[in-house]
């Protein structure tokens, strides 16, 4: 194995105190090119096939180049400084309310609805909040991934180095988004959108947290939540997201604006609509998270923002003493 570590030039421009070494194994290298047009700073430039990093004193270890590479040719390792949040003080744990509470929604939310997987509680952690008690993976992950696990129970922090998916690391504000998704370049190059006005467009209409204003996601089942969340998703079949959506109106009768489009459901559509607006969404997922997940096709995602869950719990409360057993027993069901 032939790796080169190409990032022995000078230091002098590094965005920070940490520095990174980028290796790059040439013998499983297949020059897609991924790399270079993925790296959000610009580190990489292919040079006779190959990619070479010209600026590696401007790597700041996202591992975004690492996770793209279908080949696993790349390494990143700290170089200098510290490794991020090594030294960072930790998050108390949640008051036993809390704790109690959430618990008491995950069992409503699943008996009620006999929902199959736990809701996940997500958590953005705001850059420079103490960090909850919650794993990091050891491998990247695709934030999508992340809830699709902790659905399972599994609990998980990441930080932008383990994110393994540019997009959704960069709308969920832990990494600036690359030049070539922002400008909807690679939509084309991937096939995802007709043209370059309609990625655009695509790319425009998403909202997006700014740069590096969080410091990591956190993914937990709801009733193992390590910290507050802001949002709470949950994977259903359409007759349980429709109860969902009945136990959000119950007390006022309103409709929902949805807000959905197959691209960056999990992200976009199940976390960061819900918690920028403050209302409920719904998703049918995206090309992104059906290709990488578990999930099934007859599943799809409710975002529900934490203040409105007292009035959902409420509501499904309600709903399930009464309608939802007569509904699901076709009490109006015609004689065949
Ligand atoms: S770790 Fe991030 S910044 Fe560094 S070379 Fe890879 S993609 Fe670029
Ligand atoms: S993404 Fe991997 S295989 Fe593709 S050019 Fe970069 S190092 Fe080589």
């Amino acid at each position: 194995m032939t790796v080169i570590d190409q990032s022995a030039a000078t230091a002098a421009n590094t965005p920070s105190a940490v520095r990174y070494d980028v290796a790059i194994d040439l013998e499983s290298c297949t020059g897609c090119g991924l790399c270079e047009a993925f790296c959000p700073v610009d580190v990489f430039e292919m040079q006779s096939g190959l990619p070479v990093a010209v600026q590696p004193d401007l790597c700041w270890g996202c591992e975004t180049c690492a996770g793209q590479c279908p080949t696993t040719s790349i390494r990143v390792n700290c170089r200098e400084g510290a490794e991020p949040f090594v030294d960072r003080p930790k998050a108390n744990p949640l008051p036993a309310e809390k704790v109690g509470l959430y618990r008491e929604w995950s069992r409503t939310l699943k008996e009620v609805l006999g929902l199959r997987w736990s809701p996940v509680a997500i958590s953005l952690i705001p850059a420079g909040d103490p960090l909850p008690d919650v794993p990091v993976p050891e491998e990247r992950l695709r934030y999508c991934q992340s809830l699709m696990a902790a659905r399972r129970g599994r609990s998980i922090m990441m930080p932008a180095n383990r994110h393994a998916c540019p997009d959704g690391t960069a709308i969920l504000g832990l990494t600036e988004l690359p030049a070539k998704l922002a400008s909807g370049e690679l939509y084309i190059l991937f096939h995802k959108l007709h043209d370059i006005e309609a990625a655009q467009r695509m790319v425009l209409e998403r909202p997006c947290l700014e740069p590096r204003t969080i410091d990591a996601t956190v993914v937990t089942p709801l009733e193992n939540a390590a910290t507050e969340p802001q949002v709470i998703a949950v994977v259903a079949q359409p007759e349980q997201a429709m109860w969902l959506l009945m136990s959000s109106s119950y007390y006022s009768g309103h409709r929902h604006e949805l807000n959905a489009s197959g691209y960056n459901a999990q992200c976009v559509e199940t976390t960061l609509l819900p918690y920028t607006t403050g209302k409920l969404n719904v998703s049918f997922g995206c090309y992104g998270c059906r290709a990488s997940s578990d999930i099934s096709d007859d599943m799809m995602f409710i975002g529900i923002p934490v203040d409105q869950m007292p009035t959902v719990i409420s509501g499904l409360r309600e709903l399930g003493s009464r309608a939802i057993p007569q509904s699901r027993n076709k009490i109006y069901l015609p004689p065949m």
